[in-house]
């Protein structure tokens, strides 16, 4: 089935647009976009009055997100639809703000995970998309995050340079046209930002010796799955010596640790420190019958963190799943 090219709704790129058997919409094709669909009526609001650029940014970053996770968004004012379509509202992203101070660092995180695996000095290319991601409004405000960059020698670009130093004021170019790559000195700033920003791993630290152990390793698992990560531990039944250098090697090399407190284990209240001394994330859960217990507790010294109380596998799983969402960040992945 081939359809009309005319602009997509949201980012103004030529877009392949087509009319939906079942439903009174259109599909659109979109090479940033994707795919998603509209119904008449979002589609007559949105001719009479275009969205405000703050929420514009939102919906293309959300129908991109979608769309990547196997997804198709129809953007409407209701109704129920089976997998893989997902019906969102146009109006629940209005009214939002968008936080902008931590936009440069959040590109130059986006650029080092490109070159995952690779030389680090290898030359990359940005993608529209990846400014939608980083709720830029396209190229046209990604380029001036890219200046601020280049200005502070953290990221490279010669032919970038040569068109910008030509003080084009005011136009957009077509970025992705224009290899760039990190410096020295952007990898010092990569690293102290984002430790282990190419682990896709997790440590748990937990103890050994309680009776919930299987369940609480499996809610840790099954949640950091959920969530795109890969969580591992050490069996400590052969390291009963404490603190092994394995286990140091281990959590160096995670992007964030789980450390579970019941039982209070000594090991685990190490193992977490020891993370947060190295600016690894920790994410600290404990459970609630334990935390509620006055004489049991938690250690003082960690009782003023905010602490993931839970009370079985799905509990635990659930406010995991919620957590490692909310604190873990992730720039450029759905
Ligand atoms: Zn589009």
């Amino acid at each position: 089935m081939s359809g009309k090219s005319k602009p997509c709704l949201f980012c103004k790129n030529e877009a392949e647009w087509m009319g939906v058997s079942n439903r009174d919409a259109s599909e659109i094709n979109c090479p940033v976009c994707i795919r998603y669909q509209v119904t008449r009526m979002e589609l007559h609001s949105l001719e009479k009055e275009e969205l405000p650029a703050a929420q514009r940014v939102l919906v293309i970053s959300q129908t991109i997100r979608d769309a990547r996770s196997g997804m198709v968004t129809i953007w409407s004012s209701g109704g129920t639809v089976e997998k893989p379509y997902i019906v969102r509202k146009l109006g629940d992203y209005a009214g939002r703000t968008i936080s902008h101070a931590g936009k440069p660092d959040a590109l130059l995180e986006t650029c080092a995970k490109k070159l995952a695996g690779l030389n680090p000095f290898q030359h990359f290319r940005l993608e529209e998309q990846d400014a939608y991601l980083l709720q830029m409004d396209g190229f046209r405000e990604m380029q001036q995050w890219l200046r601020i960059l280049l200005d502070q020698k953290l990221l490279e670009s010669e032919t970038f340079e040569k068109v910008d130093r030509r003080g084009l004021g005011g136009t957009t170019y077509d970025v992705k046209t224009f290899p760039f790559y990190i410096s020295a000195k952007g990898w010092a700033r990569i690293e102290e930002l984002f430790r282990n920003v190419n682990s896709n791993k997790a440590f748990i630290a937990m103890a050994f010796g309680h009776s919930e152990r299987a369940s609480i390793q499996k809610a840790v698992e099954d949640a950091c799955a959920a969530t795109g990560w890969e969580a591992f531990t050490i069996d400590k039944k052969e390291h009963i010596n404490g603190i092994t250098d394995e286990i140091i090697a281990s959590i160096n090399q995670s992007r964030f640790i789980v450390a579970e407190f019941t039982g209070n284990n000594p090991g685990v209240y190490y193992e977490a420190g020891y993370a947060a001394g190295k600016g690894i994330p920790v994410v600290l859960v404990v459970k609630k019958a334990q935390l509620d217990d006055q004489a049991q507790g938690v250690h003082f010294d960690t009782r003023h963190i905010n602490h993931i109380a839970w009370t079985d596998y799905d509990d635990l799983k659930k406010k995991l799943i919620n957590r490692i969402n909310a604190v873990i960040p992730r720039s450029s992945e759905p």
